[in-house]
C-alpha cells in the first residue's frame, strides 16, 4: 500500500516534470504560467473568462451572467482577487467618518426602506441647524475626516436649508469632507424646487459639498425599479446627474441594491450601464453594492440575499467594472466575517468607523439592531487579520498621515 502510494506520487511528479520540459520547448516560462492557471477551475465557463481578466479585456454582458451561474465560488473569489492584486497589491481602505441623516421625512415610499416616515407621524424628525453642527463637532473631535449626508425627500423644507447647513458646517470645520446628497435627492431638487440641475449642483457646490454618495442608484433595470421604487428618479435619470456632478469638478460613489426581487440579469444591466457612464465622465471613484435588509420593509417577506450571493455581487462587479478603482464591502451590511471574506474576492475598500450610526444606518445593519459602530483601532484589527494591509484615506482617496481637522 506505502509503495503503491509512492508509486503513485513518483509518477505524478514524474509527469509534471515532463509536462513542464515538454511546454518549455514549445513556449515561453510566463506561457507555461498561463497554460497552468487557465485551467484553474472546473467550470470551462470560467476558464475563458480568465483568460480575458489575465489580458485585461472588458467582459460582455454574457460573460457577466456566466460569473453570476457558476458553482465554482472559489475560482471565482480567485479570480477577482487577481485583479485586485492587481490593482492595490494587499492594500486595503477605510475611513474615519460619521452618517448624518437630517431628515426621515420623505414624499417617496420605496419598498425596500426602513427608514423614511409620513411628516405627521410620531417619529418623523428634521434636524436644525444647530444639531448637524454638534454631530459633526462630536465626529470631528474623534476624528473623523467626512460626514456622510443623505436624508428623505423632504417638501417641507426650503433649498437654503441645504445651503445654511453645508456654509455652516464649512464655517465650523473647514477640512471637514461634505459627502452630501445623492442622485435621487438632487433630481428632487431640481423638479421640487424648479431649478436646472446645473444651478442645483453649482449652489450645492458653493455652499460646501465636497463630493456626492451613491445612493439611489437601487437597481437600474426596468420593471424592476419602478416596482420597488417608482416614486423615485429613474436609472437613465441617476446616470445622467451623476454625469453632470462629474462634469462640475465633483466626484461620486455608486451603488446598486441586490438580494430582493431583481434577477440575475438585472444585476449585469447594472454593472454595464454603470461602466458605460464611467467612461463617458470618469467621477465614480467606488462601486458599493448594498445587501437589501428586508426588516422594517414592505418586503419584509422576502429573505434578503445569502452569503452566496453576497460575495459573488463583491466578486462579479470587481471584474465587471473594469474601470472602476474601489469595491467596498460594507461592513454595516454584510457584517464582519463576509466583509473579511469579500477582501479575498475582490473588495479593497470596508468603508469607515460610521461613529454612532445616523438613523439610516440602523434601519438596515445587519448587526445587532443598528447599534454597531467601529473604532478605529478595530477596523485596522478587522482588515489585517483577514490578511490585508489597512491604510486609512479621506474620502477621495488619499492616504491619511495624520488625521487634522
Ligand atoms: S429610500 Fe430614500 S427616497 Fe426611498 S423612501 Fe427611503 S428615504 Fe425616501
Amino acid at each position: 500500500m506505502l509503495f503503491a502510494n509512492w508509486l503513485q506520487k513518483s509518477w505524478n511528479f514524474y509527469f509534471l516534470i515532463c509536462f513542464i520540459s515538454f511546454n518549455s520547448l514549445v513556449f515561453k516560462k510566463e506561457e507555461i504560467f498561463k497554460i497552468i492557471y487557465m485551467q484553474f477551475s472546473f467550470d470551462t465557463n470560467l476558464t475563458k473568462i480568465a483568460a480575458k481578466v489575465e489580458a485585461n479585456e472588458r467582459l460582455t454582458f454574457d460573460e457577466g451572467i456566466e460569473l453570476y451561474k457558476t458553482d465554482d465560488l472559489n475560482a471565482l473569489g480567485k479570480l477577482a482577487d487577481f485583479v485586485r492584486r492587481r490593482k492595490h497589491g494587499k492594500t486595503t481602505y477605510f475611513n474615519v467618518n460619521r452618517h448624518f441623516n437630517h431628515t426621515n421625512i420623505c414624499v417617496a415610499d420605496c419598498k425596500f426602506c426602513g427608514f423614511y416616515r409620513r411628516a405627521r407621524q410620531d417619529d418623523a424628525y428634521t434636524h436644525s441647524i444647530d444639531e448637524g453642527i454638534e454631530i459633526a463637532r462630536n465626529a470631528v473631535n474623534e476624528g473623523a475626516t467626512e460626514l456622510h449626508i443623505v436624508g428623505g425627500l423632504n417638501s417641507k423644507l426650503p433649498f437654503e436649508y441645504y445651503t445654511d447647513l453645508f456654509s455652516s458646517l464649512k464655517r465650523e470645520f473647514p477640512k471637514l469632507h461634505l459627502k452630501a446628497l445623492t442622485m435621487v435627492e438632487l433630481d428632487f431638487f431640481a423638479r421640487f424646487y424648479k431649478m436646472s440641475d446645473e444651478d442645483v449642483i453649482e449652489k450645492l457646490k458653493a455652499a460646501g459639498m465636497d463630493s456626492c454618495p451613491g445612493g439611489g442608484a437601487e437597481i437600474f433595470a426596468e420593471p424592476t425599479r419602478s416596482r420597488i421604487c417608482d416614486h423615485k428618479c429613474d436609472g437613465n435619470r441617476w446616470l445622467e446627474l451623476a454625469g453632470k456632478v462629474h462634469k462640475a469638478g465633483l466626484k461620486t460613489n455608486a451603488t446598486m441594491l441586490y438580494g430582493h426581487i431583481e434577477t440575475t440579469e438585472d444585476r449585469v444591466d447594472h454593472f454595464v450601464k454603470l461602466r458605460e457612464q464611467q467612461d463617458k465622465t470618469g467621477g465614480f471613484q467606488c462601486f458599493i453594492p448594498l445587501a437589501f435588509y428586508p426588516n422594517g420593509t414592505a418586503l419584509s417577506s422576502l429573505p434578503g440575499p445569502d452569503a452566496m450571493l453576497n460575495l459573488k455581487t463583491i466578486a462579479v462587479s470587481r471584474l465587471m467594472l473594469d474601470n472602476f478603482d474601489h469595491i467596498k464591502a460594507y461592513w454595516v451590511m454584510l457584517g464582519l466575517p463576509t466583509t473579511q471574506t469579500a477582501l479575498h474576492f475582490g473588495a479593497n475598500d470596508v468603508d469607515g468607523t460610521i461613529t454612532d450610526g445616523g438613523e439610516l444606518t440602523h434601519a438596515y445593519s445587519v448587526e445587532s439592531g443598528g447599534e454597531r459602530k467601529m473604532t478605529k483601532n478595530e477596523l485596522i484589527s478587522m482588515i489585517e487579520n483577514a490578511g490585508f494591509e489597512a491604510v486609512e484615506r479621506d474620502t477621495v482617496y488619499n492616504r491619511v498621515e495624520k488625521a487634522t481637522v
